[in-house]
């Protein structure tokens, strides 16, 4: 790194004030980090990963005016794009998060008795209308100490809704899990991981941010069995890293012990979201 520093005091250039941001970012100095974009920004103000480096770094920091404010000069530029978000914890230490959407289903339970066996605590992405018929899972879900967060009411693709539809589907979700007891944050992940401009400015507004993920199990592809999926997980793991699985598949039952067990072996401890990002 201070190679870069040094070639940017004699030649400032925008892609080395990104390999620099991209850098202080792997080591969780984010205040450093969304300085060093700012100044890229002030080279380069045509580049969009730049203000994507920024939305994401002021969302982990819950700084939403300033995340609503770098939004806004990035719809200048490009108004098509889908990749905001958080998508890692950017942990010091060797930990990861383990994240199921689409629940509860009737695989649930089994994930919850294994994650109990290894006392591992994960975070459950639910679906409104599946809150609905298991609303028991739901509870012992957070009686257990696990984290609940927001995948929508009808796991709709958002990159094609109405904004009045994407908030009727959040606060829907949201409610039902006020409801059922959930007093903390409550997060958001986007069906299919479809997102639109609309979508990021309305979470803003709400103040929810917007969780994607480093590592895919693809467990949603049928070609991809419980092996597979996790030598995925494993070859793909990185400090701070946010794992996606689905609790509607029994192959992601089996294959959440192997990835706890071989993640453990490797000196991993697991957390919820909110725990790895702050
Ligand atoms: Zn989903």
């Amino acid at each position: 790194m201070p190679v870069y520093q040094f070639a940017i005091t004699h030649k400032p250039k925008n892609n080395f004030y990104q390999v620099l941001g991209y850098s202080l970012k792997q080591l969780c100095r984010l205040d450093e980090a969304a300085t060093i974009y700012q100044k890229a920004i002030h080279i380069k103000p045509d580049n969009f990963r730049n203000y994507e480096a920024l939305l994401e770094i002021y969302m982990l920091q819950n700084k939403w005016s300033e995340a609503s404010v770098y939004l806004r000069k990035f719809l200048q530029i490009n108004t098509d794009y889908q990749n905001f978000g958080i998508k890692r914890g950017y942990a010091k230490e060797k930990v990861i998060a383990l994240t199921y959407d689409d629940g509860p289903t009737i695989y649930t339970k089994q994930i919850l008795d294994i994650l109990e066996s290894y006392q591992v605590k994960a975070t459950f992405f639910v679906v409104g209308k599946n809150i609905e018929k298991y609303p028991e899972l739901v509870k012992l879900t957070l009686a257990r100490g696990h984290e609940l967060a927001n995948h929508s009411y009808n796991h709709i693709n958002m990159s094609v809704a109405s904004p009045e539809l994407i908030k009727s589907e959040i606060e829907k979700t949201d409610r039902f899990l006020r409801q059922l007891g959930v007093t903390s944050t409550i997060r958001f992940r986007p069906p299919y991981g479809q997102q639109s401009p609309e979508l990021l400015k309305l979470l803003l507004q709400m103040q929810k941010q917007l969780i994607m993920w480093d590592v895919s199990s693809r467990d949603y592809l049928q070609k991809h069995t419980q092996e597979s999926m996790v030598n995925r997980v494993i070859n793909h793991v990185r400090n701070g890293s946010i794992i996606l699985l689905h609790d509607r598949f029994s192959k992601t039952v089996k294959a959440t012990e192997i990835i706890i067990k071989s993640l453990k072996a490797r000196g991993y401890s697991f957390k919820t979201i909110d725990e790895i990002l702050t």
